[in-house]
């Protein structure tokens, strides 16, 4: 039994701590193990061209299958990696792993595409983030035009000197940068002219709602697309997941789109299956150790 300093402290914490306290202390807790036990990995989301018949890129989501607590969702592991400083080491591991599986793709001589990697705003703030990316993209032979970088609006503006700092080193090295979730945080729209960032990605929320008898919805939506265009940006609709919805994206002049509808996030090996349709089974994938010499 753990003893508290004073007199009533243990019966306080035990008290107070709810479970929803405990499952954060374990995921804090849990981040470095976990990284050290191979229970991070990734899946892909394809990105389509508005048409919906080509696949232009991917994005990168991580992924934590936890021994007791089971598959984490990020959008709960995130958060605390970011508030323990972790995140550092868990970015710079979902890049190193992006850059292993695009280089074992192109080694087993197989088509591959750009991937989109997040960053968290605690990474935009650490000196070293581009010096980072730079090394582990040349250690991997990673050409520069099949990495990029999603950024959310929030992150961007909540301290847009800095963001614009790195924004000019990751654009001056070659990496598109995108905006994502816009529409959720608070734009600056001097502050997006001049990132300069080659894409927008439209949050899902507007997406939801999204359909032919929801003219409010088509308006906003329009409203974001003239805006990206008219700063010379692309955009990505995000969380599509209805054909009407694609259809109006399509009327509307969007550039890409991205969701359960035409792809969902799916394993390495499967996005590379799809981005190489002639790959059969007897020329199976190589894992990197059965790679000769
Ligand atoms: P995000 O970057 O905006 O990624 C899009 C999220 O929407 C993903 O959730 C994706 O699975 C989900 N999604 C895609 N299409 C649809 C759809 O049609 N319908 C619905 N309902 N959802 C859809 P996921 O993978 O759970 O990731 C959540 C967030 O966690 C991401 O949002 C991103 O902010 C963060 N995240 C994921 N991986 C990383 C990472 O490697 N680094 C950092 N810093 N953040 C990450
Ligand atoms: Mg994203
Ligand atoms: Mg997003
Ligand atoms: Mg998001």
């Amino acid at each position: 039994v753990v003893k508290g300093n004073g007199r009533n402290n243990f019966r306080f914490f035990e008290t107070s701590m709810n479970a929803a306290t405990l499952r954060t202390i374990s995921i804090q807790q849990g981040l470095r193990a976990g990284m050290e036990h191979d229970q991070f990995f990734l899946h892909y989301q394809p990105k389509f061209d508005c048409s919906g018949a080509s696949i232009v890129g991917a994005e990168a989501l991580l992924r934590w299958r936890h021994p007791e607590l089971g598959l984490i969702s990020p959008a709960e592991f995130i958060p605390v990696a970011e508030k323990s400083g972790q995140i550092l080491a868990l970015g710079q591991w979902v890049l190193e792993q992006v850059c292993r599986e695009m280089r074992a793709w192109q080694d087993a001589g197989r088509s591959v595409a750009p991937i989109a990697v997040n960053l968290s705003q605690i990474q935009l703030r650490s000196p070293g983030l581009v010096e980072d990316i730079l090394a582990t993209k040349r250690r991997h032979g990673i050409a520069p035009d099949l990495l990029m970088f999603e950024i959310t609006e929030s992150a961007a503006m909540e301290n847009a000197d800095e963001t614009r700092k790195t924004v000019d080193r990751l654009k001056a090295a070659g990496f598109a940068l995108a905006i994502d979730d816009f529409g959720t945080g608070y734009s600056s729209l001097s502050h997006l002219q001049e990132f300069g960032v080659q894409q927008m990605k439209v949050d899902r929320a507007f997406i939801r709602t999204l359909a032919e008898e929801n003219p409010q919805a088509r308006s906003i939506v329009t409203a974001i697309i003239r805006l990206a265009h008219a700063l010379e940006m692309e955009v990505v609709a995000e969380g599509v997941e209805t054909p009407e919805q694609l259809r109006l994206l399509q009327e509307l002049q969007c550039d890409q789109t991205q969701g359960y509808l035409l792809g969902r996030p799916m394993s390495g090996d499967d996005f590379s299956r799809l981005l190489n349709p002639d790959v059969t089974a007897s020329t199976a994938f190589p894992t990197v150790a059965a790679l000769p010499a």
